[in-house]
């Protein structure tokens, strides 16, 4: 069985202080709580290791928003995966579709930003989804499989049990629609389906946590976490308030 895993995607919001208000929270909450699911939160850069110290003994891991692939250099305005895990984070987001959106992301930086992190001993959340327009034109399918396909391009089955995929439809984040438990799910087996062609054999699709993303809250969390290919959740809006956070990793188990 794979162990669901619920992360918190903070975007650009809280300061310093809220960052240490917000966790303390969050460990009021779910440290001790029992619960098997794994909780992430992935604060803005700025807040790295404000969280760290914050999160020092809790259950919560950290995690980051975005990073880039090259180890060091002339890359202004970059942070790379050692300089991550030097602040204690153990997860990083990949491929957002507000960064291929807004930053020029595409397949093929999320491929070598995944490679770089997976060599960095990063759990990678690689993020895919399809927008409006792709699923009304019924290409939901061939759009997140081709993401899956160059996203995880040359890597190695062995390290697939390592890394998450988040299928957030565009059209659900930030905007209050929210997939239906049955298209989340059918989207998941596809997402499945081809990590196995990916790695050759069912097994080590097996092991990849596929989390669902976009408008998930402590409303709507449990029926989408019952699907059989949904294991978690990538948390925006409901993330920034421990109450709703917290609610949704009780949720997850
Ligand atoms: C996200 O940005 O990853 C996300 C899922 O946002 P929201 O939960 O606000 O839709």
């Amino acid at each position: 069985m794979r162990t669901h895993v619920v992360a918190g995607n903070w975007k650009m919001n809280k300061t310093a202080a809220e960052t240490r208000a917000l966790i303390a929270d969050l460990r009021a909450a779910l440290d001790g709580a029992g619960g098997a699911a794994e909780a992430v939160v992935c604060p803005p850069f700025t807040n790295l290791q404000t969280a760290a110290e914050a999160l020092k003994g809790s259950r919560i891991a950290l995690g980051a928003q975005n990073m880039h692939w090259k180890p060091e250099g002339a890359y202004t305005g970059e942070i790379s995966a050692a300089m991550l895990q030097n602040l204690g984070v153990t997860h990083v987001i990949l491929g957002h579709s507000e960064r291929r959106q807004y930053f020029a992301e595409t397949d093929a930086t999320v491929n070598e930003k995944l490679k770089a992190a997976l060599a960095a001993g990063l759990v990678p959340i690689v993020c895919v989804g399809e927008t409006l327009a792709e699923r009304e034109a019924l290409r939901t399918g061939a759009v997140v499989a081709g993401q899956v396909k160059a996203g995880l391009a040359g890597v190695a089955a062995a390290a697939f049990e390592k890394i998450i995929v988040a299928y957030e439809p565009v059209w659900a984040i930030g905007t209050g629609k929210v997939a239906s438990p049955e298209q989340a799910q059918e989207v998941h087996a596809i997402i499945r389906a081809t990590l196995a062609e990916l790695a050759g054999c069912p097994c080590a699709a097996a092991k990849v946590r596929v989390q669902y993303g976009g408008s998930m809250n402590a409303g709507n969390a449990a029926t989408l976490l019952a699907q059989p290919d949904i294991d978690g959740g990538l948390i925006g809006g409901a993330a920034l308030k421990a109450a709703d956070f917290a609610a949704i990793v009780k949720a997850a188990g």
